[in-house]
């Protein structure tokens, strides 16, 4: 049984951990409450990382989600540098690095995840960097000089977001994919093409279908050797090969864990009063669903809000409709819904040179909306396809189509 005495733990002071902190204390729990992190760093946003703080135009205090003197006035105990490194559900504790065992009343897990490794980079070698962090993104930005032979493996969203920042810091930039397009996982062809014609158009020399050999160089790779036995010379290498989920500490508890931490609709793992949010959190949308993770702001955001308010005992279904963005250069991509890597049901041409690409179900509702255009000029399309999605109506797919159809229009329809 939980001793409600005890106070409520977050572990993980990310996004999602450190949303759920100040909804606990936005509704009102004014009981004892504990964020963990083991990062020395208040709860920050990430996507500024691969952006404007990799650029330089920005910094911690940005991106951060409230500063010391906010986590004084909320009475919120922050615990960086000690890490959890073992969990108890049982006895309703967990353990910090430093050996000593704090109780819990509820806890939530919002432990993200980390940077996956390339096997076959040398362990020693300090020019291959990733990027997941704050001081990962600092770091990065020293690398990232003016001339600087810069190659970044993997053609994913990190990997472009990095391309796209160090060209405008000047560097020269060569992208490996293994695949035969870009951010090809999740994204339709229409999309991959035109992120791979900006990054040509930018000077970025994007390589498609590559296998690496080798990393060649111990404490410093000077060279990349590829299996068609081409050679390419470097002076930093960038690795954004996707993330790993920080599930370990879960497994090892006995809590459900399949690719992330598995929860039921209210985001309740498998462990009475343990929740999970965000990166590392493996949910369902619909009860007959598939399980999924949601590695995107917009999720971290939403799940580590309603974990906080089922914290609280609320009980309520989470079913926020999932999208990201991401931005590269001076062109921005917004998804709604569901969106897949196969053909779309609609596309409609922009007059920016943009396009919206539309997903429909059998019964022609729209499911997911892809869009693509200069800056922010998308967003007001991805809206009201978000409110077109939310609204259930059967649609005509050449409508969606026809440019001069006002989206506004259908959603009256
Ligand atoms: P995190 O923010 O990773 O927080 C988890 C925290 O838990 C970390 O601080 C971790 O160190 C800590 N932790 C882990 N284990 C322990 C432990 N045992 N003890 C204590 N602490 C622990 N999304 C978009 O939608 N659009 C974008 O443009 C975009 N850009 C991005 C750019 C970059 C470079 C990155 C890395 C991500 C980007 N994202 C973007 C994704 C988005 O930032 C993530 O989905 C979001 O940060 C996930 O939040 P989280 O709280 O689940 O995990």
């Amino acid at each position: 049984m939980p001793d409600h005495a005890a106070p409520m733990i977050i572990l993980g002071a990310g996004h999602a951990g450190g949303r759920a902190a100040l909804t606990l204390r936005d509704e009102g729990y004014d009981g004892p409450l504990i964020l963990i992190g083991d990062e020395p760093h208040l709860p920050y946003e990430r996507p500024p990382l691969s952006k404007a703080l990799l650029k330089g135009t920005m910094d911690l205090s940005g991106c951060s989600l409230f500063d010391p003197a906010r986590l004084a006035d909320l009475n919120i105990q922050h615990l960086a540098g000690n890490p959890v490194t073992a969990l108890d559900p049982a006895r309703h504790r967990l353990q910090l690095a430093d050996g000593q065992w704090l109780d819990y009343a509820r806890l939530l897990i919002a432990t993200g995840g980390r940077a996956r490794r390339l096997p076959i980079a040398p362990e020693q070698a300090g020019n291959v960097l990733y990027l997941r962090t704050h001081d990962e993104a600092v770091a990065l930005r020293t690398a990232l000089q003016p001339g600087t032979r810069l190659l970044v493996i993997g053609g994913g969203f990190i990997g472009l977001e990095v391309a796209a920042t160090a060209r405008a810091l000047g560097c020269q930039v060569t992208l490996l994919e293994a695949g035969p397009r870009l951010a090809g996982r999740v994204l339709p062809e229409r999309v991959s093409a035109a992120l791979l014609e900006l990054h040509a158009r930018n000077g970025v020399d994007v390589r498609l279908n590559v296998a690496i050999e080798a990393l060649q160089g111990t404490d410093h790779v000077e060279s990349v050797q590829l299996v068609n036995g081409e050679q390419l010379a470097c002076d930093r290498v960038v690795v954004g090969i996707g993330m790993q989920p920080n599930i370990e500490l879960a497994r090892a508890a006995g809590i459900d864990v399949g690719q992330g931490i598995r929860v039921d609709e209210q985001l309740r793992t498998s462990a009475a009063d343990i929740f999970a949010a965000g990166d590392v959190c493996e949910f369902r949308l619909h009860p007959d669903g598939e399980f999924q993770r949601q590695e995107t702001w917009r999720n971290a955001e939403a799940q580590g809000r309603h974990a906080a308010l089922n914290m609280l005992g609320r009980k309520l279904a989470f079913n926020d409709t999932p999208g990201f963005w991401s931005d590269q250069y001076d062109w921005g991509l917004q998804t709604i819904g569901q969106i897949a890597p196969t053909e779309p049901d609609a596309t409609r041409a922009l007059s920016t040179g943009g396009f919206v690409l539309f997903y429909l179900d059998h019964q022609q509702r729209l499911t997911g909306a892809c869009g693509w255009g200069p800056g922010n000029s998308i967003a007001k399309d991805i809206k009201l396809c978000e409110r077109l999605i939310n609204s259930h109506i059967a649609l005509d797919a050449r409508q969606l189509a026809h440019p001069e159809t006002p989206l506004k229009q259908l959603l009256r329809s």
